[in-house]
């Protein structure tokens, strides 16, 4: 059987969450103002019409919220 839960973070973890932060910071990924302007509507967002999916544009590849929005947004009829 595999090991145990760790009850703390590991060290793996504290450099993934410093790497989301920097990601964050360099594609504003943030929640939406604009209706018309989000993740949900966005050609790079893998599965419209769920709540969360995954973005396959090349500085994001992580799971979104389609109520989120980020730099790189282009419309399906943008693309
Ligand atoms: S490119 Fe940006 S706006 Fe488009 S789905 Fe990915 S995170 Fe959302």
């Amino acid at each position: 059987m595999d090991d145990p839960t760790p009850q703390d973070p590991v060290e793996a973890d504290v450099d993934l969450a410093v790497a989301a932060q920097q990601r964050l910071g360099e594609t504003l990924l943030a929640r939406s103002d604009e209706p018309t302007r989000r993740c949900g509507l966005c050609r790079h967002y893998l599965n419209p019409g769920h709540d969360l999916a995954l973005c396959w544009h090349p500085d994001q590849r992580c799971l979104v919220d389609a109520d989120w929005v980020c730099r790189a947004f282009e419309g399906e009829s943008e693309g």
